[in-house]
């Protein structure tokens, strides 16, 4: 089938057409990326406008805009990126058509076929190659690499670090292991411990970064994210790399652990590579306190760059209404390590939910600070603790209201 995303149009097998032709035959597609590749053509604009002086690397801001890419001058210097395990290729033909010199991979001679006539419908420059991603990410270096594979990327981050100039970008669907709902896979991909708490998205937002960040340490490589998000069968995240020594060094300081009450959804976290849970929780008592980690406690996104990010969003993008909705609220998401869920903490309280605005705004009136968070509509960040939160905004009781 044909299908088009973006400016865009490719060949790619029928998803519904898996199960009959016996699945792991066809060509992988997955049509619920979109937003996720949406998302990645804006952030590849704004990452080419803000990296060496920006629009000349994309061939011209006029030529990079109208996505014409054919147009750019030979002399200037174009952003290499690199679909590791590109299948349809659809990705690579989206990051050609903004100007990015692209280089399509797959151990699939399939896969790399339609990767090639992909491009060529559109007209686009670019290869496909017939590649162990391991292997070239080991030969050779990318500006940007993209990992996007099927599962967790830890088994191609080794290589993805070393084959990384500035950008290394990486999924993972693995969201049981990665938020401790399969803990022992979590574990063994990730090592690390992770917990499945009452805001799993993001222990499995921060599982993915601070596993890249230590793979990464030990290569003298530093990452910094600079856009993250976790959706709902997904994370993804934006890696700037930084190719020195004390800059891996700096980037370690940002992991450490989370302990979590699972009686009264109490948390707190601890830089450093030495836990010390509390035996109890120090909120409640309760003894069902879990540790998490190390995981990464720093800011997930660069809140400029987001925003630079969300202004390359275009009404041409398939998901650009989600995408929009998506950057603007992780733009203004606070950088605390965990979020809560507020309909959870009033059913919690015993108390009716009422509108998130109004209980955000009473967090403010009390001296806090609040934000939304992206991991879900009634989700929020603040830096009150959860009795803070509770005696801040607790919506009154129906029979208290008017
Ligand atoms: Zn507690």
């Amino acid at each position: 089938m044909r299908v088009s995303e973006g400016d865009v149009t490719v060949e790619a097998p029928d998803p519904r057409d898996a199960s009959s032709e016996g699945a792991g035959d066809a060509v992988f597609f997955n049509p619920e990326m979109e937003l996720n590749r949406d998302v990645t053509v804006a952030v590849l604009r704004a990452f080419a406008e803000r990296t060496d002086g920006g629009a000349a690397n994309l061939g011209g801001s006029g030529l990079a805009r109208n996505g014409d890419a054919l147009g750019a001058d030979a002399d200037e210097r174009t952003f290499s990126y690199l679909d590791a395990t590109s299948a349809t290729g659809v990705r690579a033909a989206r990051a050609a058509k903004v100007g990015y010199d692209v280089t399509a991979a797959d151990v699939d001679p399939d896969a790399v076929e339609l990767a090639r006539e992909n491009l060529a419908l559109n007209d686009l420059p670019g290869e496909a190659v017939e590649a162990d991603a391991n292997v070239l990410m080991h030969q050779e270096r990318f500006d940007v690499v993209d990992l996007d594979p099927f599962g967790t990327p830890m088994p191609f981050a080794d290589a993805a670090v070393a084959g990384t100039r500035k950008l290394l970008c990486v999924t993972a669907t693995d969201t049981a292991p990665l938020c401790g709902a399969h803990f022992d896979s979590g574990v063994r991909k990730y090592d690390t411990v992770p917990r499945n708490t009452d805001f799993h998205r993001e222990m499995g937002l921060r599982v993915l970064i601070g596993a890249m960040a230590r793979v990464a340490a030990r290569r003298d490589v530093a990452v910094e994210p600079i856009c993250s998000h976790a959706t709902r069968h997904y994370a993804r995240t934006y890696l700037e790399v930084t190719h020195r020594a004390t800059a891996a060094d700096k980037a370690l300081q940002w992991l450490g652990f989370v302990y979590h009450c699972e009686d009264c959804l109490y948390r707190e976290h601890e830089y450093g590579r030495i836990a010390h849970p509390p035996d109890d929780c120090p909120n409640c008592g309760s003894a069902r306190c879990s540790a998490a980690g190390p995981i990464w406690l720093g800011p997930v996104a660069d809140s400029e760059f987001v925003d630079a990010a969300a202004a390359e969003v275009r009404p041409n993008m398939g998901e650009w209404q989600r995408a929009s909705e998506l950057l603007e609220t992780l733009s203004g998401e606070l950088d605390t390590p965990s979020h809560y869920d507020q309909h959870r903490l009033c059913k919690q309280w015993g108390a009716p939910a009422n509108k998130l605005e109004t209980f955000l705004d009473d967090l403010r009136d009390a001296g806090f600070s609040a934000s939304r968070a992206h991991y879900g509509g009634t989700c929020f960040k603040t830096d009150a603790d959860v009795s803070e939160i509770r005696e801040a905004a607790e919506p009154p009781a129906a029979s208290e209201r008017e």
